[in-house]
């Protein structure tokens, strides 16, 4: 305590007046967390990706370091943004608007938010740790997310290497049951790990939306816990299902019935049903056009360096049960808890 007081004391002493009035005046404005504002806040550099160009759905091209924004309004104060990596949104309430998911495209993605809506956009929550979910995590006053999350939250995927993404920013920790107050308007968290283990839901009751991460994906799921984890995340969610009818998910928006279907497969499942065995599937295609040519990766989509692994492999024990319109991905060794 003594040894501090003496440093400050020194500070004091090397300041000039017009640097002790300038430091007296910054002091307050760190402590109520008026800065950095989300303007100042340090861009995080992808210029040494300048060569490789990214192709949108419309098929123009466009050097990875500049900034891609696009919005669409899904619901009163709901948007939708694409950047890059999956889909963000924009939740606005009477009093602030929250962003789910960072997004991993270059540019400062809560600025862009702002442009959008007059409230204050200062926070982000994520739905799981995936680097296409937190990347621009660092843009944001807090980050909410699960404890699982914080742990792997903000990772670089290899394609971005060379890039630095800072990863000490203010993080709060939340679970089951926490409720975001956006004023006149909730957002309600729901734990529903499986793709991620630290994966959570956003319960919009006046918009009847479920934010649901990657956790749903009409395309098929695979189980990376236990067929009976899934069949308790889907029944918890689907116990809400009377207070939502859509999914606004990192893939898309979809109707909320997925839930049901999934639901229903995996009770199938755990009923004694087994799937058919897995056909491998192609892992995604090389990110060059011609050998020669610019690196291209489309946008929002996987890069091949980036894919676990065992994705697209199969082993004995995969199966996959098609049943109610909907597919799950499971190891026969982990169907029960
Ligand atoms: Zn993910």
């Amino acid at each position: 305590m003594h040894g501090h007081s003496r440093r400050t004391l020194a500070l004091f002493r090397g300041l000039t007046r017009p640097g002790v009035v300038a430091f007296l005046l910054a002091v307050p404005a760190l402590i109520l967390g008026a800065w950095p504002t989300a303007g100042e806040k340090p861009a995080i550099d992808f210029s040494s990706k300048h060569d490789i160009l990214i192709r949108s759905e419309d098929g123009s091209l466009t050097p990875m370091d500049v900034p891609y924004f696009k919005s669409t309004l899904v619901a009163p104060g709901t948007w939708q943004i694409l950047s890059d990596g999956d889909y963000s949104y924009l939740v606005e309430g009477e009093d602030e608007a929250l962003v789910i998911d960072s997004g991993y495209g270059a540019g400062n993605i809560r600025e862009y938010c702002q442009s959008l809506t007059k409230k204050p956009v200062r926070n982000i929550a994520n739905t799981h740790d995936h680097f296409d979910h937190t990347a621009n995590n660092s843009y944001f006053e807090r980050a909410y997310m699960s404890a699982e999350t914080k742990k792997k939250a903000t990772i670089p995927f290899p394609s971005f290497e060379g890039i630095t993404f800072p990863r000490d920013y203010p993080i709060e920790v939340i679970g089951d049951g926490y409720r975001f107050q956006l004023g006149n308007r909730e957002l309600e968290v729901l734990e529903i790990p499986n793709h991620a283990s630290g994966s959570l839901a956003f319960l919009d009751k006046r918009e009847r939306i479920l934010f649901s991460g990657d956790e749903i994906m009409p395309m098929g799921v695979r189980l990376n816990c236990s067929v009976a984890q899934f069949e308790k995340n889907m029944r918890k969610i689907a116990a809400r299902r009377s207070e939502y009818d859509r999914l606004c998910a990192g893939f898309g928006v979809f109707d909320a019935s997925y839930v049901d279907k999934f639901l229903a497969n995996a009770q199938h499942v755990l009923a004694g049903h087994e799937g058919g065995p897995v056909q491998p599937r192609p892992r995604p295609a090389a990110a060059t056009d011609a050998p020669s040519g610019p690196v291209i990766y489309g946008r929002r989509m996987p890069r091949p360096g980036d894919v676990p692994k065992n994705i697209g492999q199969t082993n004995e024990y995969q199966r996959r049960m098609s049943y109610e319109g909907c597919d799950i991905t499971y190891d026969i060794r982990r169907v029960g808890e």
